[in-house]
């Protein structure tokens, strides 16, 4: 799953090269850098990898969802429908921009349930938020419907899903603008950073200059610049791209070692009666990084999580329904409206709300779902074992 797994001279080489120069910033200082320009290559690498027409390096996956939400013009008071299964980042996005997060149901693609999605529409709505979550993706092709049909903003939350497809395009260049995460855990790692994609020539100018205090890079020198937007500092450096540019080159071998680990794994839970697996609504583009798996019941669950711990398996197994980071019944924070500063009236009355609102069809699914994270250092030989003794431990817990 992370590339963290995989790292090594490669990565070296390439911080090494921005250590030689000692020029750290992506923007500037054109000699002393002696033609070393690692944010710059590496986002054209996401745009050739991707197919996206333009990147955007940031600070962090955070930090390009907020970008990008500035750049789509998406502020005070607009509400942006996200599910209620997600990395706590998505909301924390939103609520930095002052629009109201509008969490709605999952279906079994632990993704964002087209019909909840319908039924959450306001006139107040600006955007859909999917996020494509634990290597597999959102049904596109209905949430692309919803949003011609209402005039809304596609983002699309790839944060999870680096090197997934749908219908052949890279999950993250489908909507008006997509982001990934670049951080320690992720399927290619800087340490932290992030990126924004978009198709769009004028969404992406805002968004280079929202990255970077406005600056219309325009200028020969930085000083020139004009600031024709207000921004911020999301910038990444140097040294992280280079960790990146790196990382990026040896996505299609992690990619395919996830999808030979992951087919291994469900080739022995596929036996185990009463298992079912998650909904991929295009199979043949899912990053396979996780293998997730239902449950007949959340009993059923819990056994087989406490026989998991018993015969040491459960690690790199995630229980996202009892987890602080991922699923709205822990997020107690933001259902208490739990910030250091103050929130607008109605973002206050959003959140506050949340505390009444009825995720039961949510927690159906996600008390009988557990994700397995597909490691990239397994041996075949560590995958089988794992497989059967998964098969083992659930035939007794289902028996
Ligand atoms: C990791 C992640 C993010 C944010 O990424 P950071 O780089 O850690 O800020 C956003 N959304 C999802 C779904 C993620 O998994």
């Amino acid at each position: 799953m992370p590339g963290f797994e995989l790292f090594g001279e490669e990565e070296k080489k390439q911080v090494n090269e921005v250590l030689e120069t000692g020029i750290l910033m992506r923007y500037g200082f054109d000699g002393p850098r002696k033609g070393i320009w690692k944010s710059k290559e590496l986002e054209q690498a996401i745009c050739q990898t991707f197919g996206s027409q333009h990147a955007q390096l940031t600070s962090s996956g955070t930090a390009a969802l907020t970008t990008a939400m500035a750049a789509l013009g998406i502020g005070a008071n607009d509400e942006v429908i996200m599910p209620a299964f997600t990395f706590v980042a998505s909301f924390e996005a939103i609520l930095s921009m002052g629009a109201i997060p509008v969490l709605v149901d999952i279906d079994e693609s632990l993704t964002l349930s087209p019909a909840a999605v319908k039924a959450a529409i306001t006139p107040k709505t600006k955007c859909i938020m999917p996020v494509h979550m634990c290597g597999s993706m959102a049904d596109l092709d209905a949430l692309k419907q919803i949003c011609d049909e209402h005039h809304l903003i596609l983002l699309e939350d790839a944060c999870q899903s680096i090197g997934g497809t749908y219908k052949g395009k890279h999950l993250g260049t489908i909507g008006h603008a997509g982001t990934f995460s670049f951080d320690f855990v992720k399927t290619i790692t800087c340490g932290e950073g992030g990126v924004v994609m978009t198709n769009d020539k004028d969404i992406y100018t805002k968004v280079d200059a929202f990255t970077d205090h406005g600056h219309d890079h325009a200028g020969v020198d930085r000083g020139a610049d004009l600031h024709p937007y207000l921004g911020y500092n999301f910038r990444i450096s140097e040294l992280h791209a280079a960790v990146g540019l790196a990382q990026i080159k040896k996505l299609d071998l992690f990619i395919s070692i996830q999808r030979k680990n992951n087919q291994i794994l469900k080739s022995y839970l596929e036996q185990v009666p009463g298992i079912q697996f998650r909904v991929v609504p295009d199979p043949a583009g899912d990053s396979a990084s996780f293998l997730t798996w239902f449950l007949p019941t959340a009993e059923a669950t819990e056994k087989a999580i406490a026989a998991f711990k018993e015969a040491g398996i459960m690690a790199g197994n995630f229980y996202w329904f009892a987890n602080n980071w991922h699923y709205i019944k822990k997020w107690d924070h933001l259902k208490n409206a739990n910030s250091l500063y103050p929130l607008s009236a109605a973002q206050q009355t959003a959140l506050t709300n949340l505390n009444k609102a009825d995720f039961s069809k949510s927690d159906l699914i996600m008390s009988r779902c557990i994700s397995t994270a597909i490691s990239l250092v397994w041996t075949e030989e560590q995958v089988h074992e794992k497989g059967a003794k998964f098969l083992q431990v659930l035939q007794q817990v289902l028996s």
